[in-house]
């Protein structure tokens, strides 16, 4: 009965992830996708995201009407 694995989501791919004593890194698929949520790997390879979000939120100023 309760014999289906439990199953994440990678928090960094999305890839999936069975939840077991194999997973080394869960909730992470892999150490890569691990230490990209740790920041590290981003850290290494200098890549900042863009500050100030750029996300379309121009919409509801509409509605401030
Ligand atoms: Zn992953």
């Amino acid at each position: 009965m309760s014999d289906t694995p439990l199953q994440v989501n990678c928090p960094t791919c999305g890839k999936p992830v069975i939840w077991n004593e194999q997973s080394t890194y869960r909730p992470f698929c892999s150490k890569r996708c691990q230490l990209i949520d740790l920041g590290e790997w981003a850290d290494e390879e200098k890549r900042i995201p863009s500050s100030g979000d750029q996300s379309d939120s121009d919409e509801w100023s509409e509605e401030e009407k």
